[in-house]
């Protein structure tokens, strides 16, 4: 099998995967890998993490994907187990014609159940359904140090804190029982509403989201001045009734990495533009199926290849409520000045649901997340302002997007990290928790 790696494609270490198709091979590939010599490694699910979160410091990793198998499902309660290298597009075509849909999703649908549960995922619902952990259960799971294990919230309360969220450290997770959340129809019932900036996006934000479960913004991370912070706020609900029809695949692919990134000022101010001016009315409202909503970049298999063989990072970070306005208008002050960024900035407001992992990402807060080409001295520049900024306003940064955090300031916005390194697996280590822990 081919070399592993992160979608960002930076840091660039090639993992080696060590299959896993049933959970009884966990245990003798962990073993295989440190015959070899290598004295760590790491659960890897689809690899749609950005930075090094999910490779192994020993860049060996136990590949997990072959492990994707439902098994059981109570259809009148919606309650799934189902094994951890399943991915959420497979959960979606199993339970969706029986009218159960996912609670919370990322906005891609090509992640594992335990990426899902490892990074704590969260979606466009997060001020109403909170992250996918708070709908997780149950988990069973294979410790070097103790064999298979089980947690919940009731049950070794401790271990299942530290996993949601984990960064895959506390074990190799085998099976997740989840609850799905009851659909009518796969359809949604979507408005999308163009804003001229930040205050407009807030005013939206306040009247929209109390009445629809998705809501989601996109800005044009390039303009300035009177047009600075402007963009289109999406929102929706379930449809109350209609077809249970899985999306058609219709995908198209990026066939190759490019030498060089696609994605330049030119390229960037051009699509901002016409994106944002692509519907004339201030509102719009209409039918879509799930897929276009949730997962409109699905469409194109393997768009991180846009980006070139240098590859990108991105910059997810989340401010508390009372400083969010002013700190997200700095920050895209600050990206607008250095003329880079990405085709899709995202910007939303974040709930009061408690999270229940102790390394989850969400606060009561405003979250904004782009892209931005890999380049000398990202990190030192523009990546250092935005982070102080968000270090002072009492935010973070989120570990599944990143290759740049300061162990410093992880360990400032996560103080409950040292929990999780109490509970960590000693025969797994990642990149990312080397460089922010130890
Ligand atoms: C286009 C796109 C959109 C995204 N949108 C969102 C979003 O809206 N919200 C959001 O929260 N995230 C989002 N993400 C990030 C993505 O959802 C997470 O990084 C997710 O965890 C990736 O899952 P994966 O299966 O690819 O896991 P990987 O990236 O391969 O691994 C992620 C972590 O999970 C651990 N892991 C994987 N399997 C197991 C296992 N069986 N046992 C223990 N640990 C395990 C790994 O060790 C690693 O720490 C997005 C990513 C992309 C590419």
């Amino acid at each position: 099998m081919a070399p592993l790696f992160s979608w960002g494609n930076y840091p660039r270490h090639p993992q080696t995967p060590h299959l896993v198709h049933w959970p009884e091979d966990v245990p003798r590939v962990m073993a295989n890998i440190s015959e070899l010599g290598y004295h760590n490694a790491l659960a890897f699910g689809c690899g749609r993490s950005y930075g090094d979160s999910c490779l192994a410091e020993s860049d060996h990793v136990l590949a997990m994907k072959g492990m994707d198998r439902v098994v059981a499902a109570a259809w009148e309660t919606g309650v799934i187990l189902a094994q951890s290298g399943i991915t959420l597009a497979e959960l979606i075509r199993i339970a969706l014609p029986r009218g159960w849909f996912l609670p919370v999703t990322p906005g891609t649908k090509f992640v594992t159940l335990g990426g899902a549960v490892a990074n704590d995922v969260h979606g466009k619902n997060h001020h109403v359904m909170g992250t996918f952990g708070r709908h997780v259960k149950r988990l069973v799971m294979y410790r070097s140090d103790e064999g298979v294990v089980e947690c919940s919230p009731s049950r070794r309360a401790d271990l299942f804190a530290a996993t949601i969220g984990g960064l895959g450290l506390t074990g190799i997770i085998l099976v997740v029982e989840l609850q799905l959340r009851r659909i009518s129809s796969s359809e949604i019932e979507h408005r999308n509403i163009r804003f001229g900036g930040l205050d407009e996006f807030f005013e939206i934000s306040q009247a929209y989201d109390a009445s629809h479960e998705y809501t989601v913004a996109w800005i044009d991370c390039l303009a300035s001045g009177k047009q600075a912070g402007r963009g289109h706020y999406i929102v929706g609900n379930h449809a109350k009734e209609g077809p249970l029809g899985l999306s058609p695949p219709g995908q198209l692919i990026m066939p190759i990495a490019l030498p060089f990134s696609l994605v330049n000022g030119f390229s960037l101010r051009v699509f901002n533009t016409l994106y944002y001016h692509r519907q004339r009315k201030k509102e719009v409202a209409c039918r879509v199926g799930y897929d276009p909503f949730f997962y409109p970049l699905d469409r194109l298999l393997r768009w991180n290849r846009m980006y070139g063989r240098r590859g990108f990072q991105q910059f997810q970070c989340v401010v508390p409520q009372r400083h969010g306005r002013e700190v997200i208008r700095a920050i895209m002050q600050e990206i607008a000045r250095s003329g880079t960024g990405s085709f899709l900035a995202v910007l939303k407001q974040c709930g009061e649901l408690a999270s229940p992992g102790l390394l989850s990402f969400p606060l009561h807060g405003v979250t904004l997340a782009l892209d931005f080409p890999q380049r000398d001295q990202l990190n030192d520049r523009l990546f250092a302002k935005l982070d102080a900024l968000v270090h002072e306003a009492g935010g973070r940064l989120y570990p599944a997007k990143d290759a740049h955090m300061s162990a410093i300031h992880f360990k400032n916005a996560y103080p409950e990290w040292n929990r999780v390194e109490a509970l960590r697996d000693p025969q797994l280590m990642s990149r990312f928790w080397k460089r922010v822990t130890q």
